[in-house]
């Protein structure tokens, strides 16, 4: 089995950032051994720290899946296809975030929405906004594939919009807090190439292979499709995300690591 998460509203909770609530299940996964794979809007810079008080050494999603890093040595077999950036195999699915700035502001013009994004924002700007602390939004400002943008007023996608950024060839999603402009990644994308590396792995070892995602957003759905058993968690408000819906779908009953505990506990029965 491979478990890959999201995090925010998912594994850590919406408004605190803490995973306690998970910890059993958490546990249960490193006992048996289990990959637990962390897919995140997140920038690297903010998914490091996570990972360590995670105590997770395995490979991990940045930015919407923007790339996949795989610690050196992590797969036995060699991996084609990938770049060398510290201790990780990197594979790059992401736009350059110099061209998604310059898209922003072409688009924000060309709509006549005022459109801020975290480029345009300090860290403590950020952390006003989010809830981040000012030194965690100093981290999530640290992007390389994805542009994270506030819609000022209202806060829906206009058909518009969409038109403007997918006629440049990008693409948009929706995740907790706003909406994010990217090129062609997704979280699906970027989970189905880490799989395909897993059953490759499995297979050497004449072992079959149950992929797992949960889930709490619009974003997490191209990832939640990827998997054979896809769970999705309440939002803090109870309810679930509107559009998220697929054949197999397992609702679990509570939000963020609550559900998520419940979730991954009663799968693992
Ligand atoms: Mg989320």
């Amino acid at each position: 089995m491979v478990v890959f998460t999201d995090l925010d509203g998912t594994l850590l909770d919406s408004r605190t950032y803490r995973f306690d609530e998970a910890r059993e299940a958490l546990e249960h996964l490193q006992d048996q051994k289990i990959p637990l794979v962390l897919v995140s809007s997140k920038t690297q810079a903010e998914m490091e720290p996570i990972r360590s008080h995670l105590h997770n050494n395995h490979p991990f999603i940045v930015e919407n899946g923007g790339a996949v890093l795989i610690p050196a040595e992590y797969f036995p077999f060699p991996l084609p296809a990938t770049g060398i950036s510290g201790p990780y195999h990197v594979v790059e699915f992401g736009t350059p975030y110099p061209l998604l700035r310059n898209a922003l502001k072409e688009i924000e013009r060309e709509v006549g929405l005022s459109l801020t994004g975290y480029g345009d924002l300090s860290a403590d700007d950020i952390a006003v906004r989010t809830g981040l602390s000012s030194e965690e939004a100093a981290l999530a400002k640290q992007r390389e594939y994805d542009e994270p943008f506030f819609i000022e007023g209202d806060r829906r996608i206009t058909p518009e919009l969409a038109a403007a950024i997918r006629r440049r060839g990008l693409n948009w999603t929706t995740g907790d807090r706003c909406h994010h402009l990217m090129g062609s990644q997704d979280k699906g994308r970027a989970v189905r190439r880490l799989i395909e590396y897993y059953r490759q792995a499995a297979a050497d070892h004449h072992h079959g292979l149950t992929t797992v995602a949960v889930g709490n957003s619009l974003n997490d759905l191209p990832m939640l499709a990827a998997v054979g058993r896809p769970i999705l968690v309440r939002q803090a408000d109870g309810s679930y995300a509107p559009g998220v819906d697929l054949p197999g779908l397992i609702r679990a009953p509570a939000p963020g690591p609550i559900g998520w505990n419940q979730a991954i506990l009663s799968l693992l029965r």
